[in-house]
């Protein structure tokens, strides 16, 4: 594996700050699938290549077209939040580089995502497509809206920061299964949410952490 003791240096880092934050997260340890998947996706492919140096440090990075890819331990902490069971279906809204898609994919069995960047969107695909992540479909779209037709999914990850918990998003869950979410206008006094589906009309939600994303934007034209 290319770049091992960086990549290992790396989930050394983001075990220590799910430790040092296990009071918020309610763990003090990462489900193995997830430790596994941040092992073995090489984030420096997802990265421009003038920051492939800087790809195993535990901070977001610029992807251009005024985005980020995620922080790691924001990544491993969103995807351990969905406990996701065995052969899930999951759907993530905001692709970006396509980074926690790749992650998602070591763990569930089929992967949606969508992306409002056209430019992003195709490099995403592309670029999972050469790297061989088969199981991930990769579309341009509203988040807000989410993508009906391959629901209802077993999680839902939004990697952008939504104005309000998105009523599409949790109608297109199952019974049981959370929608993880960061929630609030601005990049300071936004929540990471994790709200759980519990029948046709009612979901309980919990805040989890501070976090600071860039914001989901809204499509002409998009009700919610
Ligand atoms: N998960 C990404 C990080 C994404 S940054 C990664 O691993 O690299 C957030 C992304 O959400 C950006 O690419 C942005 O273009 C996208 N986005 C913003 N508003 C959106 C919307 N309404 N629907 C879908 N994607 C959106």
């Amino acid at each position: 594996m290319e770049r091992q003791p960086e990549r290992e240096r790396l989930l050394a880092q983001i075990e220590q700050e799910v430790r040092l934050t296990r009071d918020l997260i309610g763990r003090d340890r990462l489900d193995p699938r997830v430790r596994e998947a941040m092992l073995q996706v090489p984030r420096h492919l997802f990265v421009p290549e003038y920051l492939r140096g800087d790809a195993y440090l535990d901070a977001p990075l610029p992807i251009g077209h005024g985005q980020t890819i995620s922080q790691p331990y924001i990544v491993a902490l969103m995807t351990d939040l969905l406990q996701l069971p065995a052969h899930a279906m999951v759907l993530e809204v905001g692709t970006g580089s396509g980074y926690q898609s790749a992650v998602l994919s070591r763990i569930a069995e089929r992967v949606y995502s969508l992306e409002l960047t056209v430019p992003l969107a195709e490099a995403a695909a592309e670029r999972l497509r050469e790297l061989g992540y088969g199981n991930v479909e990769v579309k341009v779209g509203d988040g807000y809206l989410g993508w009906p037709e391959h629901g209802p999914y077993d999680g839902i990850i939004v990697t952008a920061a939504a104005d309000h918990t998105p009523a599409a998003l949790v109608a297109q869950l199952k019974p049981g299964a959370k929608l993880v979410l960061p929630v609030g206008r601005g990049f300071s006094g936004q929540e990471l949410l994790v709200v759980t589906k519990e029948g046709p009309e009612s979901a309980r939600t919990q805040q989890v952490l501070p976090v600071s994303f860039v914001p989901l934007r809204h499509s002409e034209g998009s009700a919610d």
